[in-house]
């Protein structure tokens, strides 16, 4: 290792360290060197794990097995963030100048301005990182222990030293700990030493200490298993493993700002320049027309402030917080800030069938052998009389059991009571088997396994080489029926291996083809034995070479109740939806006729097809597939490649260790909620609640987001300008000032804050899922928007302007004309707000109560107007003069205008979109 040092660990133990990895000698090494005997006898533990007891015990003695939590930003900190801002920069600069000028009520109006504007920044990102965390605080790990010689699934905190925990592929390992039995363990260690390929693990005592990286016969706490499985003992947990030591470098997904933000953020700062230098320009032309100093730089300061949209970014981060709770509460987490932010343009959702569009709770409902089929509807065991099952079912059964992983976590509880844990299909065996009398134990035990290959959707088959009390030495098999039957050279007839001849290999075909198109799910069974020598097996062509097939077993996976309904709302919605499986084709177009996605011939492809198509024939035909069956993990890769070329946004669910590099691929990986842990740490969007529905919801979240953020930034950009429109123009006509500095300051950093907060938690439009993917490159400030804020500002600052001069004109007096101004302004802004609820509905189609946050927003930048045009100390501050009810409605004929004029560019953008679509 080069450039290795010395240094103190956060835990006070010494540690060696190079660049970002610190390796700790002090911990593993005496396991790494100690044989498993006397790791087990150290620990004080068994193979057979501790008792619940000594877990207890040793739980109330240590930590929850938990990293040290990243430390959250402190309020003040948050606080001191919201004076990063080139605004809050201008102001402070402006009051001391305006100090300094004589001018001390005025500087105290801008502090008081910049005040309440940090404490609504501050407010907001509060809330936004609270959510954020909530978020984060989700996600519950569950390991799998052996705990008074049984074995359970656990919260992984739970974990002591001295538990024995068993690993598979796809799990992240729970703790650092001594491995004790392995087959073909492969781990990825990258978190912890950076080191990208896999680590073949062994058991053997090293003979001397060596680094972490090179600790082969341990396994590491947040490091994954890609293949394989294992056992280990637990040598440390929380932050006492490699991992809790250098608890700086979690992998904690970090919230990088998206490409909206950091466009808005530079959008952001490119009009603050500009209109900086606009003020300078103004603070020149005020001097030369011979306006007094004080107040032409009170102008050019409030027009700068007036015209830079500060909150623009502020309002990114907060909506995308807060989406991303509100799709969190229909139970899916997003992971990233800038899933949220593409959700809403996904245009092709490619799902799994299993638990997403179907249950993914599996039942066994028929076993077929080759004389006979045992409807296993009520099936417990022998005892039925008229349906007693023959020899060969049970063997089916056997095989079941023998050939899965999964298993009975409390057999001693009565049949309807007992949990099974496992993939869905071999829970279904195993639900099955224990329902028909089967003691599991013992007939596992009975047969000890002494190699396994492991179900793999590639080669879609599991085989297990068991001991076999009759036959010395067994291999059995369960797998994808056309897999099995194609290899079998015989059938087993009620404990008589026959010739699988021409017309017997027929009749099971058609049969299984025959409950496949009903879109039943089928698992061939069967067995080979092979010399009592043999101790290993290994996935070759070889494995099922002659063996015996003994039946299917038919399992049912029903749809779930809404899944048609929703690939109606995902159609509607513009979104293509699109199917795949590795269940057999006929099984695959069966679902698909019932779900509604298209099923011709043309629209259905199966893995081996898929593979031949070269990419010209599969950019061609790309479009027309609806759904894939018998695909592997890796074809998926091709699909959203193939996908995204066409210009699509693509989400892609997994669950698997090898749907991993496909959900990195694709623009939304979505992993399911049962998944394995490495899918779950690589997906932008984790689903808690495995419903097709949940996908489509958290899209329509995703546009609701997106237009959300348009809203806010719609008012915060047309309120700007309008108060920019209204000084320019009366500098133009040489009048004086309609607003004061610190009135343009009130209306733009305080009451006008409030409604913009309300349009970011807008509901949402119902018709949103009846609208087309928002392109992904569409400017956030698209030509309707343009439109809006040019002629709205323009409209109500040059209205605004016309009523400061009537009452001016009028009145005579120069306060009066100003204080209407200013109310006009305030108002103006909060009556057209509603009118910026909807950009593509007229106002007088959505229910004006229906955002409680938007009146709350219009009540509070209200109840902050009024002090400033009535309290007499105000009064003086701000050179108001109280004014009759009357006086008020003046803002009406502006707002009323306002909100025509938005309206109306509705109307005829909603008639181009009608003429282009
Ligand atoms: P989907 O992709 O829709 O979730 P799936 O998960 O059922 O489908 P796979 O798990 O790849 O797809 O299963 C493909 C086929 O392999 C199944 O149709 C079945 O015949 C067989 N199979 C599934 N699970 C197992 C298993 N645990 N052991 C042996 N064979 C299995």
């Amino acid at each position: 290792m080069r450039g290795l040092f010395l240094c103190l660990s956060e835990q006070g133990h010494i540690v060696f360290c190079s660049g970002r990895v610190w390796y700790n000698a002090s911990m593993s090494e005496t396991f790494t060197t100690a044989s498993i005997a006397d790791t087990l006898s150290s620990l004080r533990t068994k193979r057979e794990g501790l008792t619940s007891d000594q877990v207890r015990r040793r739980g109330s003695e240590s930590m929850p097995n938990q990293l040290p939590a990243k430390k959250r930003l402190s309020g003040i900190q948050i606080l001191l963030e919201q004076f990063k801002s080139i605004l809050i920069y201008i102001l402070l600069g402006a009051a001391v100048v305006t100090f300094l000028l004589g001018d001390h009520l005025d500087a105290y109006v801008i502090l008081a301005a910049v005040a309440v504007n940090v404490v609504v920044g501050f407010i907001q990102e509060f809330r936004a990182q609270r959510a954020l965390e909530q978020l984060r605080e989700v996600v519950t790990h569950y390991a799998v222990v052996r705990r008074d010689g049984k074995r359970m699934q656990v919260d992984a905190r739970s974990i002591v030293r001295g538990d024995v925990v068993i690993l598979n592929a796809g799990d992240t390992v729970p703790a650092d700990m001594r491995l004790s039995d392995v087959s073909e363990l492969l781990i990825n260690e990258a978190s912890l030493t950076g080191e990208s390929a896999p680590i073949a693990k062994t058991v053997e005592p090293l003979r001397s200490a060596v680094l972490v990286a090179e600790q082969k016969n341990m396994a590491f706490m947040g490091t994954t298993v890609v293949n394989g499985s294992g056992e280990g003992v637990v040598t440390a947990i929380g932050s006492e493993t490699q991992l809790g030591n250098i608890a700086t470098l979690i992998s904690e997904t970090e919230q990088e700002p998206t490409p909206l933000q950091q466009k808005l953020v530079g959008l952001g700062k490119l009009l603050g320049y500009v209109i900086l230098a606009a003020a300078a320009v103004i603070f020149g032309i005020g001097l030369i027309l011979g306006y007094e100093l004080r107040e032409t730089f009170a102008t050019a300061v409030a027009l700068a402030v007036a015209a830079i949209p500060e909150g623009m970014a502020v309002v990114v981060t907060v909506t995308l917080a807060i989406g991303m709770q509100r799709i969190l509460k229909q139970r899916a987490l997003v992971r990233k800030l800038v899933a949220a932010e593409t959700l809403g343009s996904t245009t092709v959702i490619c799902t799994d069938k299993t638990g997403t569009l179907t249950e993914g709770e599996m039942h066994v409902v028929r076993i077929i052998t080759y004389n006979d089929e045992f409807d296993t509807h009520g099936v417990a065991g022998a005892g039925d009389a008229e349906n007693v099952p023959a020899q060969s079912y049970f063997t089916a059964l056997q095989i079941g059991v023998l050939a899965s992983e999964a298993y009975i976590e409390n057999p001693e509880a009565a049949v309807e009571h007992r949990t099974v844990v496992g993939m869905p299909t071999e829970r279904a065996l195993i639900l099955l088997a224990s329902q028909a009398g089967m003691n599991l134990e013992q007939i596992r035990k009975e047969h000890e396994r002494l190699d396994v290959i492991p179900f793999s959707s590639e080669y879609k088959y599991m085989a297990s080489l068991n001991r076999d009390p009759e036959h010395g030495m067994t291999i059995n098999i369960k797998g994808a029926p056309e897999v099995l039957l194609h290899a079998a050279k015989k059938v087993d007839l009620d404990g008589t291996e026959q010739v699988l001849d021409k017309s017997k290999r027929e009749k099971l075909r058609h049969q299984y083809q025959q409950l496949s198109s009903q879109g039943l799910r089928l698992l061939a069974l069967g067995y080979k034995r092979v010399s009592k020598k043999t101790e290993t097996i290994r996935e070759d062509e070889s494995v099922l070479e002659d063996m015996v097939l003994v039946g299917f077993a038919v399992i049912k996976d029903p749809l779930r109740a809404d899944a048609a309904q929703t690939i109606k709302r995902c159609i509607a919605a513009g979104i293509r939806p699109v199917m795949l499986t590795g269940d057999h084709r006929l099984t695959a177009r069966a679902i698909a006729e019932e779900i509604g996605l298209p099923h011709a011939e043309e629209n259905v492809i199966e893995g081996a097809e898929f593979a031949k198509l070269s990419r010209e024939e599969l950019m061609q035909r790309i479009e027309k597939i609806s759904v894939y069956a018998r695909v592997t993990p890796a074809d998926k890769l091709r699909i959203i490649d193939a996908w995204q070329e066409k210009g699509e946004v693509v989400a892609m669910t997994g669950d698997g260790v090898n749907d991993a590099p496909a959900l990195k691929a694709a623009d939304i990986g979505v992993a399911l909620g049962s998944g394995t842990d490495v899918a779950k740490e690589t997906a932008d969007m984790v689903l808690l609640k495995n419903h097709f529905s949940t996908i489509v919801g958290a899209v329509e979240q995703g546009r609701i987001i997106y237009d959300n953020i348009k809203k806010a930034i719609l008012f915060l950009l047309s309120d700007s300008f309008t108060l920019m429109i209204l000084v320019v123009a009366s500098l133009f006509f040489q009048w004086p000032l309609p607003l004061l500095a610190a009135q343009i300051l009130w209306i733009n950093l305080v009451t006008d804050s409030f409604p913009s907060i309300g349009l970011t938690l807008e509901p949402g439009e119902k018709d949103i899922m009846k609208q087309p993917p928002i392109p992904r490159k569409q400017p956030i400030i698209d030509n309707q928007m343009k439109w809006l804020i040019g002629l709205v500002s323009l409209l109500t600052g040059l209205l605004l302007l016309g009523v400061f001069y009537f009452v001016w004109n009028n009145t005579d007096s120069i306060e009066r004309a100003r204080t209407i101004t200013f109310v006009a302004a305030a108002f103006t802004t909060l009556l057209y707000s509603f009118s910026y609820r909807s950009i593509r509905h007229y106002i007088w189609q959505s229910n004006p109560f229906a955002n409680r946050y938007l009146l709350l927003g219009i009540l509070a930048g209200t109840l902050f107007q009024l002090p400033v045009v009535y309290f007499p100390a105000f009064q003086s501050i701000f050179k108001t003069v109280s004014l009759s009810a009357t006086d008020w409605l003046i803002a009406l004929p502006t707002g009323v205008a306002a909100i025509i004029i938005i309206e109306i560019v509705k109307l005829i953008f909603n008639s181009k979109r009608l003429r282009s679509s």
